[in-house]
C-alpha cells in the first residue's frame, strides 16, 4: 500500500483576487461562492480535495485588507488565523492589478509572522506574458517563495500544476476527512451562502454588504428532497424593498437562481423559501459571529 498524505493548505490573497474560484478548481466542485464584488468570502471555507492518496483541505480564507468594522476585523483575523495553522501557505495575486496595498500588507504580514508561502499569479488570461514575468519578478524580490505558479482559476488554466505540487508538501499521515467529503461547512450554512451569494450577483452598490443570510428550518423529505426556509437580513427598511423588488420580482429572482444553484450544489431537489427582515444591528449580535467560527472582539 502506498502511504498516505494530509495537510492543510491556506489561500491567502487581497479581496477579489480569485481565491475562491482558485479553491473551486482544485477541489473540483464549488463550495465557495464567488462575485466580482470584493468580500464576498466572510468566513473560512474548507474545500478538500484528494489527489491519489493525498488529501488536501485548502482554507479559503476572507480576503486580507485595512479592516474598519467589526465584522471587517472579524475577517482578517479570520485570515490570519488560518494562515498560522495550515501546512502550506498559498499566497493568490491578481495578475491585472498586480502588486498593489492590499498584497503589499500580506507579504509584510507573512515576513513579520515568519510564515513561508507559495505564489500563485492568478487572471492570466487578462495580461500579456511579458507583463506576467515581470510582475512574478518584482513578487520575488520583494521576498522569498518556495515556488511561484501562473494560473488562470478561471478557465483552469495551470490549476493541475499547482495541484501537483501541493500534493508533494503535504505531510505523511492518515487522511483528516472522509474521503468523499468536500467541505466541512453543514448543508444549512452552504445553503445559506448559496442564496448570500445571488445576493451579491443581484444587488448593488453597497447593499451586499448590508446582508446576512440564515437558513432557519430544514425538512427532510423521503423522496430525498428537502424544504429550505432562509431568511434575508438588512439593515434598513429601504433596503428590504429593494430586496423583494418591484411586485417581489427580485427575490423571486434570487429564490430562483438560489435553488437551482442549490439543486446542482447538493445534487438533490430543494424547495427554497426566502424572507426578508429587517435587523439593524445583525453585524453586531455576538451570534453571527459564533455561526461562522468568527471572533467577536477581533
Ligand atoms: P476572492 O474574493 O479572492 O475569493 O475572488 P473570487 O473567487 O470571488 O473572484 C473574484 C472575481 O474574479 C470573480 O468575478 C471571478 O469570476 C473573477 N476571476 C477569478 N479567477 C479569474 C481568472 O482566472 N480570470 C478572470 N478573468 N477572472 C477571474
Ligand atoms: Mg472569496
Amino acid at each position: 500500500m502506498s502511504t498516505t498524505r494530509a495537510g492543510f493548505v491556506a489561500v491567502l490573497g487581497a479581496p477579489n483576487v480569485g481565491k475562491s474560484t482558485l479553491v473551486n478548481q482544485l477541489v473540483g466542485s464549488k463550495v465557495s461562492i464567488v462575485s466580482p464584488k470584493v468580500q464576498t468570502t466572510r468566513a473560512r471555507v474548507m474545500g478538500i480535495a484528494m489527489q491519489g492518496q493525498t488529501q488536501i483541505a485548502f482554507l479559503d480564507l476572507p480576503g486580507i485588507f485595512v479592516p474598519k468594522r467589526r465584522l471587517d476585523r472579524a475577517m482578517v483575523d479570520a485570515a490570519w488565523r488560518g494562515a498560522a495553522d495550515a501546512d502550506t501557505v498559498l499566497l493568490v495575486v491578481d495578475a491585472s492589478r498586480g502588486l498593489d496595498d492590499n498584497t503589499e500588507t500580506i507579504i509584510a504580514g507573512l515576513a513579520e509572522r515568519k510564515i513561508a508561502a507559495l505564489v500563485a499569479i492568478n487572471k492570466i488570461d487578462l495580461v500579456k506574458r511579458g507583463a506576467l514575468l515581470t510582475l512574478a519578478d518584482a513578487i520575488n524580490k520583494r521576498a522569498t517563495f518556495a515556488a511561484t505558479f501562473m494560473v488562470s482559476a478561471a478557465k483552469k488554466d495551470g490549476v493541475d500544476d499547482l495541484m501537483a505540487d501541493l500534493v508533494q508538501r503535504m505531510p505523511e499521515g492518515p487522511h483528516l476527512y472522509p474521503e468523499d467529503q468536500l467541505t466541512d461547512m453543514s448543508e444549512r450554512l452552504l445553503a445559506a451562502e448559496v442564496t448570500r451569494e445571488q445576493v451579491f450577483l443581484q444587488l448593488h452598490q453597497e447593499l451586499p454588504y448590508s446582508v446576512a443570510v440564515e437558513t432557519e428550518k430544514w425538512e427532510e423529505f423521503k423522496d430525498g428532497s428537502a424544504r429550505v426556509e432562509q431568511v434575508i437580513y438588512v439593515q434598513r427598511d429601504g433596503q428590504r424593498k429593494i430586496v423583494i423588488g418591484e411586485k417581489g420580482a427580485r427575490i423571486k429572482a434570487i429564490g430562483a437562481a438560489a435553488r437551482a444553484e442549490l439543486t446542482n450544489v447538493l445534487g438533490r431537489r430543494i424547495h427554497l423559501f426566502l424572507h426578508v427582515k429587517v435587523a439593524e444591528d445583525w453585524a453586531e449580535k455576538r451570534d453571527f459571529y459564533r455561526v461562522w467560527g468568527l471572533e467577536y472582539d477581533a
